[in-house]
């Protein structure tokens, strides 16, 4: 797996100056999970013997001429190192079944930010677009703004959040500076069929959408390049931007709020054509960067 950062830099009047991709390591997920799967989700995790080859843990880091944005932050090198990373017993159990997760020393967070010259320290704002534990990963190293949505946070409280993804003592690490987000109407015609966003920089150029259905609070987040494609990065709304397109739902989540959610994100691609979906472990999503900047907006 390439572990060399990308940048795709913009016009120098973009406020927008540059967009990178980075990956932190990578993961392997059974074909049931990122293609979907008629079987119940604990009949195939705890029996598909079949891997797909190791895709990227994407964390997207957008230069902006306010402040460097980073939406999700990755694994956390920690899981792999510290045996007492995820929890034991049964649970532990159904980690070790979900994913297999691969990072050096090199695809740290930090590490890979400074490929592109960068620190974590640098960082104003992280966007989390879902508290799974590979978007969690450089928390406990950011000083900046975490934005999350209530709803999202709202799945730390209540039964066994460890149990449902949420690894409660790597999220909620003390002295974080977390923002919960709130939506706000919009009629803006360029995120129609969405009627609800959150400008991160003021300016609209980055714009975050409420993309329920991986998980109940998850979003995805707009970036407007001025003379180039605009970017949106979904998380794990999709494993892969072709399943997407000829929606195929994935096997984790609400089916019936991930299909709602892929049409209006289908919808919206359709009134902006060129739009360049980049999910969390596409394994394409480094080429479409790339290619993003070949084309006119
Ligand atoms: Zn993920």
């Amino acid at each position: 797996m390439s572990t060399e950062a990308i940048r795709v830099p913009a016009g120098t009047e973009d406020p927008v100056r540059a967009v990178s991709v980075i990956s932190t390591g990578s993961v392997e997920i059974h074909p049931e999970h990122a293609h979907g799967t008629k079987k119940p989700l604990y009949w195939w995790l705890l029996t598909s013997r079949r891997w797909l080859p190791p895709r990227p843990i994407n964390v997207y880091v957008v230069e902006h001429a306010d402040g460097l944005v980073l939406f999700d932050t990755g694994q956390d090198r920690a899981s792999v190192t510290d045996p007492s990373y995820f929890p034991r017993g049964l649970v532990g159990v159904v980690y070790d079944r979900l994913a297999k997760f691969r990072i050096g020393a090199d695809e740290t967070l930090d590490a890979q930010l400074g490929t592109l010259g960068y620190s974590v320290d640098d960082v104003d704002k992280a966007v989390i677009s879902h508290l799974h534990q590979d978007h969690i990963g450089g928390i406990p190293q950011l000083s900046g703004e975490l934005l999350i949505t209530p709803a999202e946070w709202g799945e730390l409280s209540g039964f066994s959040p460890e149990a449902r993804g949420f690894l409660r003592a790597h999220i909620d690490v003390p002295g974080r500076r977390w923002k919960h987000i709130t939506f706000t109407p919009t009629d803006d015609p360029g995120l129609a069929p969405f009627t609800e966003m959150y400008d991160v920089m003021g300016d609209g150029s980055i714009v975050l959408l409420p993309t329920p259905g991986h998980t109940p609070g998850s979003m995805s987040m707009l970036v407007r390049r001025r003379d180039l494609p605009a970017l949106l990065m979904v998380g794990d709304l999709t494993y892969e931007a072709g399943l997407l397109e000829r929606r195929r739902l994935p096997g984790v989540g609400d089916r019936g709020e991930l299909g709602r959610t892929t049409d209006k994100v289908l919808a919206l691609a359709e009134r902006r054509p060129g739009l360049v979906i980049l999910p969390a472990h596409d394994p394409t999503a480094t080429q479409r960067l790339i290619a993003s900047s070949r084309r006119p907006a």
